[in-house]
């Protein structure tokens, strides 16, 4: 399955070869290119050729069955996730609360929704679904119920980054705490667009001017200081503010111009979901675009079933639900697990092929696709796949702490950079882990252990944590990850050269009767015509022979007919040069 055109770097993952391989193959081939260059469907097929694979051209999911194969445009429909521009529409922004424990965020959801709940529905029983929506100014909003950083990087390691807004949750009395920078570190290594909601300012310890100032030691400048990260005063007791947060979270929103296609089958995610007596299983999902109806066939994660009923926060049962909006369904065979995609298809068919999809994509990814440990990176690195080396780093005290982000700063990384996406005292916990493993880093401890939890979930998502007693070993073996994370170099290597003795004509052809002088000359080899010691010619020796036999190398000391691909001005004296190019990593 290959698309129409590919860079190098990307073919050589597909085709689960280094690198070095492809860009060998390529230069086998007479094309000398990149890794960042792009290559078409055809050059990439004679790559698989030389590496013994074969490709098929499209990058749908291949459908074994031939019977399966009329769904194929439903499958195309199903999995592809944006539509044609012109039927895009505003949806409503997913909004996820962040902050250390205690700083109110469980109050704020509650107050956000108590207070915006409208006069037609407040009559409602609200019902914990996982997310609601409320309305403000005529615009909905989307708020993620669970809140705290690990459900949102979970959610993200797994694939469902459905936050478009992070609020962080500040308690204006307590300030930044070890929670809040971890939080931060999540939002951010998210890409996430931040509001922070400093709450409790009801409270006459209130320290706003400190939080605010520590925030910006955090790196977090907010826009009173110039910086871009709105700062809302809120309380979450008195309901303060509120309606403030509200009109900031959609502003923030405008800025993304967050869009769906109403008018496609859905595709969501599982928000949470659970088995329930007498109902079954019961998923909340949270629509990302099309509209789900009710009766809808559905993928969930590998199981598929029909959307029995549909129930929204306020317990009401609808019919149907549009992007952004979160709804419970019933009528799966099976739990999903949060983060699963759900979508609708048109039939049992089309299910079929995408939960097959489905299993093939979870298959790749099991089999090591995406985690990266740093003896992979420096695999990885040997092949000049990696960019950037991703870094979670936790140290015993601050000090150490100091001491080795500094020098981490100083390691040379010209072609490969590093970036720490965190940096915290303590002994690494599993908020850590699911931050590495959506962010594909390794985690780097120093003085410092992994605790039970964390090692559980590191094992399962396969995160590498490098614990390390000892400063310069700690940056002795990042560096050997950075340098050999360069990208190969190509380095030419002389085969052989033989003298041109006499020359025939075959047709329009010229033959070299050669004398192979030093090491060898091969048939399809890289060769330069030299004339007076300069090159007059560079390209291919096409044909070799010795007698009248084809011969694919001519050693030194043996007499030869070559021809030179695309070129007859040969003349008694010159000297063809055979050469190869090999892709060698550096450092
Ligand atoms: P979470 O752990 O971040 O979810 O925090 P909670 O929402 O559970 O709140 C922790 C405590 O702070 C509770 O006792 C709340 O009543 C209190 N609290 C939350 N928001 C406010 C507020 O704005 N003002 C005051 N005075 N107390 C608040």
């Amino acid at each position: 399955m290959l698309p129409r055109s590919i860079q190098v770097g990307e073919l050589a993952k597909a085709f689960d070869h280094s690198v070095v391989d492809v860009m060998q193959a390529l230069v086998n081939l007479g094309l000398m290119v990149t890794i960042n260059q792009t290559v078409d469907f055809d050059t990439a097929a004679l790559v698989a050729g030389e590496l013994g694979l074969e490709v098929v051209p499209e990058e749908l999911p291949t459908v074994a069955e031939a019977e399966a194969e009329e769904a194929v445009p439903a499958v195309r429909e199903a999995l592809w996730t944006d539509a044609d521009p012109s039927r895009l529409r505003e949806r409503a922004p997913v909004v996820t609360v962040l902050g250390h424990v205690d700083h109110g965020k469980t109050s704020l959801l509650d107050a956000v929704r108590q207070t915006n709940i409208t006069a037609r529905e407040s009559g409602g029983i609200t019902q914990h679904i996982g997310a609601y929506q409320v309305e403000h100014k005529g615009r909905k909003v989307t708020w993620i119920d669970t809140p705290g950083h690990q459900a949102f990087t979970a959610m993200r390691a797994r694939g469902a980054a459905v936050t478009d807004v992070a609020v962080l949750v500040v308690a204006a009395d307590d300030g930044v705490q070890p929670q809040t920078v971890e939080a931060i570190s999540h939002i951010r290594a998210a890409d996430v667009p931040m509001v922070v909601a400093l709450n409790k300012i009801d409270r006459n310890e209130a320290d706003p001017d400190r939080v605010k100032a520590q925030l910006a030691e955090q790196g977090v400048t907010i826009e009173e200081y110039g910086g871009d990260v709105p700062l809302v005063p809120v309380s979450a007791k008195t309901k303060q503010g509120l309606d403030d947060l509200l009109d900031v979270v959609l502003l923030v929103a405008d800025v993304r111009e967050l869009k769906a296609d109403p008018d496609r089958p859905a595709v969501g995610n599982v928000i949470e979901a659970h088995l329930e007596r007498g109902r079954g299983p019961v998923a909340t999902i949270l629509v990302r675009t099309g509209t789900l109806e009710r009766g809808d066939l559905v993928v969930a994660g590998t199981a598929y079933g029909r959307v029995r009923a549909m129930i929204d926060d306020r317990g009401k049962t609808i019919n149907k639900a549009e992007p952004s909006r979160p709804v419970e369904i019933l009528g799966l065979p099976d739990v999903p697990e949060a983060g699963d995609v759900v979508r609708a298809v048109p039939d049992e068919k089309t299910a079929k092929a995408v939960v097959e999809a489905e299993q093939r994509r979870r298959a790749a990814g099991a089999a090591g696709e995406r985690p990266a440990t740093l003896d992979e990176m420096f695999a990885q690195a040997k092949e000049g796949k990696a960019k950037e080396l991703q870094v979670v780093l936790k140290a015993d005290v601050q000090g150490s702490l100091e001491a080795i982000r500094g020098s981490l700063a100083k390691l040379p990384q010209e072609e490969v950079g590093l970036n720490v996406i965190h940096a915290a005292v303590g002994d690494i916990t599993e908020s850590d882990v699911t931050l590495a493993a959506a962010s594909n880093a390794v985690i780097v401890g120093f003085n410092n252990k992994l605790d039970a939890p964390a090692k559980r979930v590191a094992d399962h998502l396969q995160v590498d944590v490098r614990l390390y007693k000892v400063i310069y070993e700690l940056l002795d073996e990042v560096q050997k990850a950075l340098v050999g994370m360069l990208e190969p170099v190509m380095v030419e290597q002389v085969l052989g050269h033989a003298e041109v003795r006499q020359t025939f004509t075959s047709g329009k052809t010229t033959i070299a009767g050669c004398m192979v002088a030093d090491g060898l000359v091969r048939r399809g080899a890289q060769a330069r015509l030299m004339r007076g010691g300069a090159p007059v010619y560079d390209g291919r020796i096409g044909t070799l022979k010795r007698f009248k036999e084809d011969a694919r190398e001519v050693a030194a000391g043996l007499e030869c007919g070559l021809t030179l691909e695309g070129h007859n001005d040969v003349v008694v004296g010159d000297v063809v040069e055979a050469y190869a190019v090999q892709a060698k990593a550096r450092g």
